[in-house]
């Protein structure tokens, strides 16, 4: 069971329009946020579900607090209720009016898709350095133009990033962006195994809040965003990488390369460290290395995402050389964990759109499905048929289609860090139902039980083989 509270839409004290909050006679105000449009409608449809106001008729559209606060810098949020003077002309407020228990959907149940909310950070900073390079200077105008408060720094160190607590500077971090040139260090590359020879980063920090966050525990200092200017140096020093396999043991299962059926070839993951296409409406460095590897041969391009604005994408010239994956979940993961995100149908819709040939309005590239993190909740199975059985319906044509299975880990630094995030999350991170996995620095990390993991295994690839004969499946881990 969840519990949803439900607000009510008031007209505030300002209100100079009459047809405003009442059930039979609802007020309809709609913005426009870039090509998003925001939508009130009527007194009873909306539900504060964490930070987000969500339009219960419109379900594909829904107000994120930030979003309103980049057009409204007066709104007013205090534990039960969101004041937004002012929008449109009118001032409004939703009160808490009761809170219901909602049953969690049966895996029957069809969930509209649901678009993530372009990222809109409350401030953008950027470093001197930064804006000597010219995609520094084009995040910058991208910005300005959003309406989005920049200020340029005197110095290149980023200082004042600390609040009084944890849970304080979390949420401040997390809606802040800063152009910054990377650290020199970053120009050498690591591998990383299964998923690419080798990795190179655009940006780290991620605007997205899922509760199993990958990032916790690996990126020091406040998850801020942090967009990389020097993009062009980045791109430029892949050349030299892509004749060199990396020292690493040869991961079990096709590895990316040789799924390709080119020994020669060499896989480039672009930044694990965020969500590149979360964050690509301000930097547009994407975009920029599938341009970039579309002239290659040898090198190509993998990239994950758990947003879903991919048509600026779809007429790029990636000439073949780009997989894009989409990281997907069973409904009751995504829904619970997986905040800021757009939802699986959603990201369906985005897969399916990149996967058709352009003839048909697409953008023709080799995609993949990322089930992850894995998770045996109760029912899993009739979660995860829902799950695939969506993606086949969604991709129920000819493409070139990969999976790659990850199974749910943590390591006792993660846990700390996401329990200091997170502190009243659902994650199950007891480590006395895992089994303890040690690396050969001594390093632990907390898997599922061996027969689990072979049950869960057995499973997912026959299901998957079933619904996609021509689908192969890279690795399980
Ligand atoms: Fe972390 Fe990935 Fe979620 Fe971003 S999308 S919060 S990087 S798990």
């Amino acid at each position: 069971m969840n519990q949803m509270v439900r607000y009510a839409l008031i007209a505030g004290e300002k209100c100079r329009q009459t047809p405003v909050a009442r059930p039979q006679n609802p007020a309809f105000l709609a913005l426009q946020n870039q090509r998003r449009r925001l939508c009130f409608a009527p007194v009873d449809v909306f539900v504060l579900h964490r930070k987000t106001v969500q339009c219960r008729h419109a379900r594909q559209t829904f107000v994120p607090v930030r979003a309103l606060q980049t057009h409204a810098s007066m709104i007013h949020e205090t534990e039960n209720s969101i004041a937004v003077p002012h929008l449109g002309g009118v001032s409004l407020s939703l009160e808490r009016v009761n809170e219901e228990e909602h049953e969690t959907p049966s895996p029957q149940t069809v969930t509209a898709p649901k678009a993530a909310p372009l990222w809109m950070p409350q401030r953008a900073i950027f470093t001197p350095a930064a804006l000597e390079w010219e995609h520094g200077q084009a995040i910058f105008d991208r910005c300005e133009k959003l309406g989005i408060p920049t200020e340029k720094l005197k110095a290149n160190r980023l200082t004042g990033l600390t609040q009084e607590d944890v849970r304080k500077t979390y949420a401040a971090a997390k809606r802040t962006l800063a152009v910054v040139v990377s650290p020199p260090s970053y120009l050498k590359l690591s591998p990383i195994p299964p998923s690419a020879d080798w990795q190179f980063h655009v940006a780290e920090g991620c605007p997205a809040h899922c509760q199993y966050c990958y990032l916790a525990g690996s990126l020091s200092g406040p998850p801020i965003v942090r967009a990389f200017a020097n993009l062009p140096q980045i791109l430029e020093n892949l050349v030299q990488y892509e004749d060199i396999k990396p020292n690493v043991a040869k991961p079990r299962g096709n590895s990316p390369t040789a799924e390709r059926g080119r020994e020669d070839s060499t896989s480039f993951e672009v930044s694990c460290y965020t969500d590149p296409l979360g964050i690509e409406h301000l930097t547009g460095s994407l975009a920029e290395s599938i341009r970039y590897f579309g002239t290659r041969d040898k090198g190509f391009l993998r990239c994950v995402s758990k947003f879903d604005a991919v048509d600026e994408l779809l007429t790029l010239p990636h000439n073949g050389q780009t997989r894009f994956r989409s990281s997907m979940n069973a409904e009751p993961v995504s829904r619970r964990l997986e905040g800021g995100t757009a939802n699986v149908p959603a990201r369906l819709q985005a897969l399916r759109k990149l996967a058709l040939p352009p003839e048909r309005g697409g953008g023709g590239y080799p995609i993949g499905i990322v089930v992850a993190p894995i998770m045996p909740m109760d029912d899993w199975q009739a979660h995860y048929t829902k799950l695939l059985d969506e993606a086949a319906a969604a991709l129920d044509f000819e493409c070139d289609l990969i999976f790659e299975l990850i199974t749910h880990r943590f390591t006792p630094g993660s846990k700390d860090v996401l329990l200091q995030w997170y502190p009243n999350t659902s994650l199950d991170l007891d480590e006395s139902k895992r089994d303890v996995k040690r690396n050969k620095f001594g390093g632990t990390k907390y898997v599922y039980p061996r027969e689990l993991m072979k049950e869960l295994k057995a499973w997912f690839y026959q299901e998957i083989e079933t619904r996609f004969p021509d689908g192969k499946i890279l690795y399980w881990t």
